[in-house]
């Protein structure tokens, strides 16, 4: 996920959290929560299995999302899996893997190129500037579209100020309006959240990899041997797939989110067959780019059905010469609002409203129509 109307649509996804199904394993993190942070919003490390750790975000609502940070314990050093969504992010993935092992970190694989992944790159290469920084050719070509300044700039860092100033701004007038407690409550927490975010984002500036890869590379092992693959297109053009087979460990990125996908800008159809081999590897483990880790293929195969759902829609749809406005009011839902948000009326209605631009991306493949990330697809004026 990436940028302001992304985050924003991505509250949702992460609210549904709340009613995700979740693996107990993976819900007890090794140190306990800091006092300043009620919401869960800073990252806790949790153990996946040996030589393996997670730094992520309590499940639970998030209106500021930080990706999923994998940590992997070789022989000569450890290899971080995305490097959190803020310099202030950053410097506490430096402070847990501290934690975790006294090695030094040699490599950070970066799963793509929205930011709440890699924007604290610029804390992590502070602490250890030799590491290897790895990406897709295609991840690390729009790793700045957001136009981050190369080194910490006042005048970047007022602009944002003042965007989340706003936001948090918004929230607060939300929650003195609410009609009831627990509006009021939850729109406090993304104040308060609002608040932790635009803290962690000050001082920001922009890291590249200094190693790209097109197809796959390998970082060899006798513990903990890791693969690092392109399988195709997926959530955006150059999402890097990493493998454990020692461990039967995989890390998606965001190719697979929990419990909701987020799907704008996304290649709704070339993402199918992305899953599937993801299904082949036999994994115990898949880390998803946000939320739980999974321990069996039940999310793959409901997201593999959802999406081929939209896919024939849409393909029959736009075989029939209907615009994508025709297409999109024709689209129906209601099979993916009760997958991913059970029979609550209003979750299924927030799905629709998360769902809508993947039948835009759908469209676009269906109609040959390039997708352009960074952007909304959009059918040729
Ligand atoms: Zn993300």
């Amino acid at each position: 996920m990436t940028s302001y109307s992304f985050r924003r649509a991505f509250k949702l996804a992460s609210f549904l959290l709340l009613i995700a199904p979740s693996s107990a394993a993976f819900c007890q993190p090794l140190k306990p929560a800091p006092d300043n942070d009620p919401t869960g919003y800073f990252q806790q490390p949790y153990r996946i299995a040996d030589h393996v750790h997670l730094l992520r975000q309590e499940a639970g609502f998030h209106v500021e999302v930080i990706g999923n940070v994998t940590v992997v314990e070789q022989t000569d050093g450890l290899v971080l899996i995305d490097a959190g969504g803020s310099p202030g992010a950053g410097r506490r993935v430096v402070e847990l893997v501290h934690g975790i092992s006294a090695k030094p970190v040699k490599a950070i694989v970066i799963t793509h190129w929205h930011g709440d992944h890699h924007f604290g790159l610029s804390e992590v290469m502070k602490e250890w500037p030799h590491a290897m920084v790895i990406a897709t050719a295609d991840a690390q070509a729009d790793m700045n579209i957001r136009g981050l300044p190369a080194q910490t700039d006042a005048a970047f860092d007022a602009t944002q100020q003042a965007i989340f100033d706003r936001l948090r701004k918004g929230f607060e007038d939300q929650s003195h309006a609410a009609q009831n407690e627990a509006d009021r409550v939850r729109y406090a927490a993304d104040a308060h959240e609002e608040q932790l975010y635009s803290e962690d984002f000050r001082g920001i500036s922009i890291r590249y990899a200094n190693v790209t890869f097109t197809d796959r590379m390998s970082l060899l092992d006798d513990v903990a041997p890791i693969e690092i693959m392109y399988l195709g297109k997926t959530h955006t053009d150059g999402d890097a797939i990493v493998w454990l087979p020692r461990q039967k460990v995989i890390a998606t990125g965001d190719a697979v989110v929990s419990p909701v996908p987020f799907w704008r800008g996304a290649y709704p159809v070339e993402w199918v067959p992305v899953l599937e081999k993801i299904k082949t590897f036999g994994f115990t483990t898949l880390i998803p780019g946000h939320g739980l880790p999974q321990t069996n293929t039940s999310y793959l195969d409901t997201l593999i059905a959802a999406l081929r759902d939209v896919n024939t829609q849409v393909a029959a749809f736009a075989a029939k010469g209907l615009s994508l406005q025709e297409t999109q009011a024709r689209v129906d839902f209601s099979s993916q609002g009760k997958a991913f948000a059970g029979t609550d009326p209003q979750f299924i209605e927030q799905m629709k409203s998360n769902w809508s631009p993947v039948v835009a991306c759908s469209y676009a493949e269906a109609t040959h129509v390039p997708i352009i990330q960074g952007k909304p697809c959009a059918p040729v004026k």
